[in-house]
C-alpha cells in the first residue's frame, strides 16, 4: 500500500497533539522533527522536506492557531493543507480541445508503465468523460509495444491506430491524426518510444512529433517505486520535451511514496493520474487533497463513492437492497454482490478510503487475500440451487460434498454459511431500524 510508512508516522505523531488543550513552540518543534523524519524516511526530496517544514512551523506558532481553544486540530489541518499543496493544490484534470481530436502524447523510459497505462487512460477517458480514443502505436523500436498496444486495443474494444515498425512515428502520428477526424474520434492518445535511457535520438523524436500538432496534454509516465529517480527522470523531460503532467505508475507497490510527494514542487508540473495495478480499470485521476487526507488516516470517502458510481451496476445495487428489504436475499445475490465489490479494486485498498478503518485494531492482522473471495465463490458455486435460496438444509454431508467440490475445508464452508447468517440478521435489524425510523417521522 501506498505511503504505509509514512501514514503511520504522521499518524502517530499528529496523535501525539491532537487533543492538546495548549501548545507551545517547543511542542511544534518537536513534531516538526518527526514529521521531518517520516518525510526523509518516505524518500521525500531534501529541498522539498525543507520548505515543507518550514511553511508548517511558520503557519503552526502563529497566534491565531496558539491562542485557539483547539491548537491541536489547527496544526493537523496546516498540516493536510500544506501536504494537499506539496501534491499541486486542486485537482488538475485533462484539458480536452475545443477543437477535437484532443491529442495526447505519452512518454517515459521503457518499462515504467507507458503502454499500460496508454490503454488504462484511453478507458478511463471514455467510461468518466464520454470519450471515443483512438490508440496509436508509435513506438517502432520495440516490434511487441505495437502488438502489446493492440491487444490492449482488442482487450477494451478501443481502436488502435498501427502501420508496423517501418513508417517514421512522427509520419504514424499524422495520419493518426487525420484518421481520427474522418471517423470522428474525439481523443488521440500517441503511446511514444520508451528508452532504457534518457537520450538525444529520443529526445529529438518527441519534439518532432510534438511540433507537428502541438499536443493538448504531454504525460510523462514514471514509475513511482524509482523515487527520486522519478523525479529526475521528470525533470529531465520536461526541460528537453516539455511535459503538461505527470501520471504515476505503481503506487500500489510503492510504499514510500516520495516522488508523489516531491514531483510537483519540483518540477512546477501536476501529477495528472496515478495508477494504483496492473489491472486495466487501475487507473485513478489524481487528487491531492483526498491523498493528503488519505495518508493522514483520514479516509478518502469521495474517491470510494466514485469508485462505486464507476464500476457499480446501479440497477442491481438497487435490486440487492430491495431484497436485502424483503429478506429474500441468497447466496446468489452474495455472489452478485462480491462480484461488484470485486470491480471496485482490491478489498485492502477499498477498506483504507473508510476514515477511521485504519486506526481499527486489529486489522493489520487481517489478511485481505482477495484469493479468499475466490474461495468464497468456489464454496457457493459448488451449492445447488436449493442449497443457496435455502442454506438452513446444508446438513453435514451436504458440507462435506460443497467442501469437495470446491477443493475447501469443511471448515471453510461453516465459516461462509456463519458469515452469510450474521450478515442477513445484521439486515434484518438494519431494515427494522429504517422503517421505525420512518415511522417515527411521520408523527407530526
Ligand atoms: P512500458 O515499457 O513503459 O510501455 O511498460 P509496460 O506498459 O509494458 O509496463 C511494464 C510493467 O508494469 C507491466 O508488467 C505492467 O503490467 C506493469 N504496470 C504498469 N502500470 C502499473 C501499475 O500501476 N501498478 C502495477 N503494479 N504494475 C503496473
Amino acid at each position: 500500500m501506498a505511503f504505509e510508512g509514512l501514514s503511520e508516522r504522521l499518524q502517530s505523531t499528529i496523535q501525539k497533539i491532537k487533543g492538546k488543550g495548549k501548545i507551545n513552540e517547543q511542542d511544534v518543534k518537536e513534531m516538526m522533527r518527526e514529521v521531518r523524519f517520516a518525510l526523509i524516511e518516505a524518500d521525500v526530496n531534501l529541498k522539498v522536506v525543507k520548505q515543507f517544514v518550514k511553511i508548517v512551523s511558520e503557519r503552526a506558532v502563529g497566534q491565531d492557531v496558539m491562542k485557539s481553544l483547539t491548537p491541536g486540530q489547527q496544526v493537523i489541518k496546516i498540516v493536510q493543507d500544506e501536504l494537499t499543496n506539496l501534491m499541486g493544490g486542486e485537482q488538475s484534470v485533462v484539458k480536452f480541445s475545443q477543437k477535437p481530436p484532443t491529442v495526447i502524447m505519452m512518454v517515459g523510459l521503457q518499462g515504467a508503465g507507458k503502454t499500460t497505462t496508454t490503454g488504462k487512460l484511453a478507458n478511463l477517458l471514455r467510461k468518466k468523460y464520454n470519450k471515443n480514443p483512438l490508440l496509436v502505436a508509435a513506438d517502432v523500436y520495440r516490434p511487441a509495444a505495437v502488438k502489446q498496444l493492440e491487444t490492449l486495443g482488442k482487450q477494451l474494444s478501443i481502436p488502435v491506430f498501427q502501420k508496423g515498425t517501418d513508417v517514421s512515428p512522427v509520419e504514424i502520428a499524422r495520419e493518426a491524426i487525420a484518421h481520427a477526424r474522418e471517423e470522428h474520434l474525439d481523443v488521440v492518445i500517441i503511446d511514444t518510444a520508451g528508452r532504457l535511457h534518457i537520450d538525444e535520438t529520443l529526445m529529438q523524436e518527441l519534439k518532432d512529433i510534438r511540433a507537428l500538432k502541438e499536443p493538448d496534454e504531454v504525460f510523462l509516465v514514471v514509475d513511482a517505486m524509482t523515487g527520486q529517480d522519478a523525479v529526475n527522470v521528470a525533470e529531465s523531460f520536461d526541460d528537453a520535451v516539455g511535459i503538461t503532467g505527470v501520471v504515476l505508475t505503481k503506487l500500489d507497490g510503492d510504499t514510500r511514496g516520495g516522488a508523489a510527494l516531491s514531483i510537483r514542487t519540483v518540477t512546477q508540473k501536476p501529477i495528472k493520474f496515478i495508477g494504483m495495478g496492473e489491472k486495466l480499470d487501475a487507473l485513478e485521476p489524481f487528487h491531492p487533497e483526498r491523498m493528503a487526507s488519505r495518508i493522514l488516516g483520514m479516509g478518502d470517502v469521495l474517491s470510494l463513492i466514485e469508485k462505486a458510481q464507476l464500476n457499480v451496476d446501479e440497477e442491481k445495487a438497487k435490486e440487492l437492497e430491495e431484497k436485502f428489504k424483503t429478506q429474500t436475499f441468497t447466496f446468489d445475490d452474495f455472489l452478485e454482490q462480491m462480484s461488484q465489490v470485486k470491480k471496485m479494486g482490491p478489498l485492502e485498498d477499498i477498506l483504507k478510503m473508510i476514515p477511521g478503518v485504519n486506526k481499527m485494531k486489529g486489522l493489520d492482522n487481517i489478511n485481505f487475500d482477495d484469493k479468499q473471495i475466490d474461495h468464497i465463490e468456489a464454496i457457493i458455486r459448488s451449492m445447488t440451487i436449493a442449497e443457496k435460496t435455502n442454506p438452513e438444509i446444508i446438513n453435514a454431508g451436504r458440507k462435506k460434498r460443497i467442501a469437495k467440490g470446491s477443493g475447501c475445508s469443511v471448515q471453510e464452508v461453516n465459516r461462509l454459511l456463519k458469515q452469510f447468517e450474521d450478515m442477513k440478521k445484521m439486515m434484518k435489524q438494519m431494515t427494522g431500524m429504517s422503517t421505525k425510523s420512518k415511522k417515527k417521522m411521520k408523527i407530526p
